[in-house]
């Protein structure tokens, strides 16, 4: 049975015109499914008895069910979201003053494998459907609305490399950004990529008004290749070069992600290089201290050593903020998703892992900090904003739950030392 949240308008209207029906029924059936977020056609009464009838034995809507869900004390929601053929993925909720954002998954693991991330840890399995990847924004938007809000901003940061996914990717952004559905302003949506150049390329192209995230990690080639394996691939200047394009082609600035990792890639040295990169581009830097998770290697830097790191960038003239990651505590920040159901988490790596070679110091500074200072962001760790009281993460009752300690790094057990 297809999901026909695969199909594009253009799709479904001529599914439809090939079943005879008048050319109006494409956009009340569009109605049922993306404004309404109705996923029985026996429910989509100002349709025909006949057509919901077929629309029901040829198709599905493919809103995933939650096998699990984990909020934490300030409203961050993590859901494991059940997929067809027995796999899952996890997408995040991210409330944030009148913001509501939902970070989402392109791939069931990921091929890239970078040395600090949990999904690149646990390999690759497969490409998500353009389906699969909207009905994640879905599943929240439905949550949200007995309560009255909306999804405002849509982040491709969960797991996966959205760029090697790229049809897939780009059909789901276009169907939440359709007008006649859901309606999601294509600048409230912001796209990562390890730096596919010729992904960015295409994307440039494509005439869509996304944001587009560049992840950098490093200032050189050869650390870069090290934290992120396939980056050899595609060396800097090409990445940059293909986002200046990006820039040229939609107006709009580039963000380039930095995970500060303690003593492998935050030194001043690190800074000043980074900061020559960038000097004269259209550009912002996000700096993303590192989320531990079970088996990473790595540390998170001082407040101390990040905010000189991004002190450097600004005299030179980079502009550069301090991404506040959300929902740390229940695994759901940027590197922490893994989209494994709690029995088959494997036990934490020993030893060092790559990206810390010899000579690397694993960090001097002390492990992931609460009440870290706020600062600006994109989503897997928003614009900061007032924060609710912490109250420490809950799970869910009734449906499934991420029972402590499993899936999610905890606050003890996230804390991942070399
Ligand atoms: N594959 C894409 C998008 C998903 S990852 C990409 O790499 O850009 C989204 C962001 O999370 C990236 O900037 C990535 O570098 C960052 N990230 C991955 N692991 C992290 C970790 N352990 N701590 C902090 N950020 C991490
Ligand atoms: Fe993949 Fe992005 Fe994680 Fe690297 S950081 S392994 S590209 S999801």
């Amino acid at each position: 049975m297809r999901d026909l949240l695969d199909l594009s308008f253009d799709e479904l209207s001529s599914v439809l015109t090939d079943w005879g029906e008048p050319p109006f029924r494409a956009r009340q059936v569009w109605e049922w499914v993306w404004k309404h977020l109705e996923t029985d056609f026996s429910r989509m009464t100002s349709l025909p008895q006949g057509l919901r009838d077929r629309l029901g034995a040829k198709f599905r809507v493919g809103v995933p069910r939650a096998l699990a869900s984990q909020t934490d004390g300030e409203g961050t929601e993590k859901a494991l979201l059940a997929l067809g053929d027995g796999q899952a993925v996890e997408a995040v909720l991210i409330r944030e003053e009148d913001r509501r954002t939902i970070c989402v998954s392109t791939q069931v693991g990921c091929p890239v494998g970078c040395s600090f991330c949990a999904t690149g840890r646990s390999g690759f399995v497969r490409d998500l459907t353009p389906g699969e990847i909207a009905a994640q924004v879905l599943h929240f938007a439905r949550e949200l609305r007995p309560s009255g809000e909306r999804v405002t901003h849509v982040v491709v940061m969960g797991m996966g490399e959205p760029l090697l996914n790229y049809a897939a990717t780009v059909k789901a952004i276009r169907n939440l950004n359709d007008g006649r559905g859901f309606s999601l302003g294509a600048r409230r949506i912001t796209l990562s990529t390890v730096g596919v150049v010729p992904g960015i390329r295409r994307l440039a192209g494509e005439g869509l008004q996304v944001n587009l995230a560049v992840s950098l990690h490093a200032p050189d080639d050869a650390l870069r290749g090290e934290l992120v394996p396939l980056a050899s691939r595609w060396p800097i200047r090409e990445a940059l070069g293909a986002a200046d394009l990006f820039a040229r082609a939609t107006g709009r600035r580039v963000s380039y992600e930095y995970v500060l990792l303690a003593g492998v890639n935050d030194r001043l040295e690190h800074a000043r290089a980074l900061a020559r990169l960038l000097q004269g581009r259209l550009a912002h830097v996000n700096l993303i201290p590192f989320n531990p998770a079970p088996g990473l290697p790595y540390r998170r830097p001082s407040e101390a050593d990040v905010d000189q790191f991004r002190r450097v960038l600004v005299a030179a003239g980079v502009d550069a903020t301090v991404r506040r990651s959300r929902g740390v505590e229940i695994g759901a920040a940027c590197g922490q998703l893994r989209g494994l159901p709690p029995a088959k988490v494997p036990p934490p790596l020993s030893g060092t892992g790559p990206g810390l070679g010899p000579g690397r110091q694993p960090g001097r500074s002390p492990g992931p900090q609460r009440g870290r200072r706020a600062s600006e962001s994109g989503p897997c760790g928003p614009r900061s904003g007032r924060r609710a009281p912490a109250t420490g993460p809950r799970w869910r009752s009734g449906r499934g739950a991420y029972p402590p300690g499993a899936s999610s790094p905890g606050p003890s057990s996230g804390e991942a030392t070399p």
